[in-house]
Parts: structure tokens; sequence; C-alpha cells
């Protein structure tokens, strides 16, 4: 009937076809066989029962994960950025004051966040390769009395892990809120909420969790609760805690309608914690330790070198490394996809340029995996010698 009104013709849209690379870059990573099946469970209609027995799961999983009995504990329905914008929207107001420990590039988006936000977001930096003392944080803590402090617990730009021990307290005692990014470290590297003093942290599915992107679990202490239930701003209303509290059922069961939520995403969540609760999360910080342990072991012997000089400060999922002068990293990454199929990055930020960022993670981490990707990246090198011979 209104065939006559149609200006753009249907388009072709054919099936695209690839062999699927073993997935070794920063994320995304690898999904859990289980949760490839999980995404295809039935649709749950967020005002079910069925639903909202699945949202508490999750959300059980999800305190086991960050070792917290904070109540205010759920997921947004977006992906690791919204995280970000969800815990600083809630916590800061316009023109409060987010000071931001920097040295990778989830640093600075999270002061493009807050600016935006009308927060004076001020940053102080160290070089991308280190990682901070508490002597650092302490001094810029002393001279702003912050409403919080951002700080990236793994940094996937650079490959660098912060020691969180002690930082709480820290923050607590200039009247600081602590919040961090767990995005590539959590469920990898050891994590303990509430024992750390953490007030606000997100984290995303896509990393060591082994799940697709698009839900960003997020959880908020005791301390950052009563900010949120006093304050006087409203943060944007889709990412809302006061509002996605009562729809994952945060204090009893209020079962509000917020929005409708994605069941493969959320069926994929709750799958990607149950394999984590299946090998327990001490087995699995340990699984990660050995494998980047091997991995590294066999970089050293193929005479690759690490962009990150302390050991204690690398990271357990990325690691960022330098290849010999001469070599060229956008072409090590393309040869390694088309003659390995293995999927790597080059660096992002400050280490554009500088390094390969290598990500083993989540169900990927294992010996086997080590020592087929520095194999081939062994393989890579010598071969992209020869051609430039
Ligand atoms: N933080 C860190 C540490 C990350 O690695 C990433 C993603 N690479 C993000 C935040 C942003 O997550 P997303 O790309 O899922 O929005």
């Amino acid at each position: 009937m209104f065939a006559s009104h149609m200006i753009v013709p249907v388009p072709k849209i054919e099936d695209r076809v690839f062999k699927k690379p073993l997935l070794c870059g920063p994320g995304p990573c690898d999904l859990w066989p289980s949760v490839a099946e999980a995404v295809t469970r039935p649709v749950l209609s967020p005002i079910c029962d069925e639903f909202f027995n699945v949202l508490a799961d999750i959300r059980a999983g999800l305190k086991y994960l960050f070792q917290t009995e904070s109540n205010l504990v759920l997921a947004v329905s977006a992906s690791g950025n919204a995280g970000i914008e969800t815990v600083i929207a809630n916590l800061v107001a316009p023109g409060e004051t987010l000071l931001i420990a920097t040295r990778g590039i989830w640093d600075e988006r999270a002061y493009d966040v807050a600016k935006r936000q009308g927060i004076n977001a001020v940053q102080f930096r160290i070089p991308f390769y280190t990682t901070f003392s508490l002597e650092q944080i302490e001094r810029e803590l002393k001279k702003l009395k912050p409403t919080a402090l951002f700080i990236t617990h793994g940094d996937s730009s650079t490959g660098t892990v912060q020691n969180l021990v002690g930082l709480g307290d820290l923050c607590h005692k200039y009247g600081t809120l602590l919040i961090i990014d767990t995005v590539v470290s959590i469920a990898a590297e050891p994590f303990f909420m509430d024992e750390w003093g953490v007030d606000a942290l997100y984290t995303s599915t896509q990393k060591a969790l082994g799940g697709p992107a698009g839900i960003s679990p997020v959880a908020f202490s005791k301390r950052a609760e009563e900010k949120i239930k006093n304050r006087k701003h409203d943060p944007p209303f889709y990412f809302d805690i006061k509002f996605l509290a009562q729809q994952w059922n945060c204090y009893g069961n209020t079962r509000l309608y917020h929005h409708t939520m994605s069941p493969p995403l959320i069926w994929a969540l709750r799958c990607c914690l149950m394999e984590v609760c299946k090998i327990t999360l001490p087995k699995f910080w340990e699984r990660h330790v050995q494998t980047t342990a091997q991995f590294h072991k066999r970089l050293q012997e193929y005479g690759f070198k690490f962009l990150i000089p302390k050991p204690e400060d690398r990271l357990v999922t990325v690691t960022t490394v330098v290849l010999p002068s001469g070599y060229d990293y956008m072409e090590f990454v393309k040869y390694l996809r088309a003659k390995h199929n293995i999927l790597i990055f080059g660096g992002l930020g400050p280490t554009a340029g500088k390094a390969l960022r290598v990500g083993i993670m989540g169900v990927n981490s294992s010996i086997e995996i080590a020592d087929t990707v520095a194999h081939a990246m062994a393989d890579t090198l010598r071969a992209l010698t020869k051609s430039s011979l």
C-alpha cells in the first residue's frame, strides 16, 4: 500500500563468514562455551518471577566476585564505559572535586566523563610504565580533600596493576570516596572490596569473566550509599543507582521497572559467574599467575622485552611487549592474525607505537595457550626480519 513512498531500496545483507581468531588482545576475550549457549536461553520479561530470580543469582555471584557484603551490587546495561559514567555520576556532584590518579587511557576517559558532568576533575600523573605509591596519592589528597579518588586497578592500555592495599583507609582519612576501575583485573587479580575499603567499582564481562560486552557490574559501599541517599543532584536517568537498585531488588522485593534488560546478556553474566564460582576465585587467580608466568618465561626465551620494568607492576591479564627497533607494531599484529589467526593489539593512548598488548585471561588462561601465543609471536618476529632483509 505504501510501496510508492519507498525511497531506499532493499539492501543486500549477506552472511559474513570468517574464521574466529583466538582472542588474545586486551579484550574482548573468548567466551566460555557454556556462555555461548547461555545467550540462546529464553527471553525473560522484566516483570516476571524467573527474571527476578536470575537477577538474585547474579547479585549473589557479584558479591562473591567483589568480596563484599554490601547490598548495593548490580549490573548496568551497557559496556564498561557506562560503568565509568555510573560510578562518577552517582557519587560526585557537579562542582565537587574528583581527583584522578592518571597513568593510562581509562583515567583520561574518567577525566572526560567527569568534565562533561560539570565536575571539578583534577588529574595527577605518573609515568605510564609505573604505579602509584601511597605517599604520592596522600600528597594530592591532602592538597585537595576531593569528594572521590578515581584509580584504575588493572590498566589495559599500559599493562600495569595498581596495589590497592591501604588506599581505602588513606582516602577515608581525608573524607574521600575511593572509586576503582576493575574492568581488566576482576576475577584474575585478587580483589577484596570490603577489606580494602573500596567505595565504588565497576567492571565488565568481556575480559577475564569470559562473557560478551554490554553489561557492566557495579558495586557501592555503605559509605557510598549514604552519599547517594543524601545527594542533591540527579545523575542521568539511565544510570541512576536509586532506580537501578529498585529494579535489581537491592533493598528487598521492590521489582521496579526501569528499563528492559537484555536477556542474552543477563543469562551470559549469570553463566560467567557460575563458571568462576565452580573454579573458585583463589584457584582462578592462581591459574592466571601460572599461565602468565609461563607466557613471560617463553617470551624471554624468544628474546622479547617487557614494557613495564618492575615485575610487581605487571598486570596478570595484559602483557605489554616491546619489539626490537626497526619492527612495525601494526605489521606484527597483522602477520600474527594472517599466519596464526591470533588477535593481539598494538599500544593504546600512552603506549601507542611503543608496545604490543597481549591478553591471556579467562577461558584462555592456560599453559597451552601461553605456549601457543609465545611461539606464534617468535615465528612472527623471525618472519618479519626475513621479509625486511
Ligand atoms: N576500563 C578498562 C580497564 C578497559 O580495559 C576497558 C575496555 N578495554 C574499559 C574500561 C571500557 O570498557 P568498554 O570498552 O567495554 O566500554
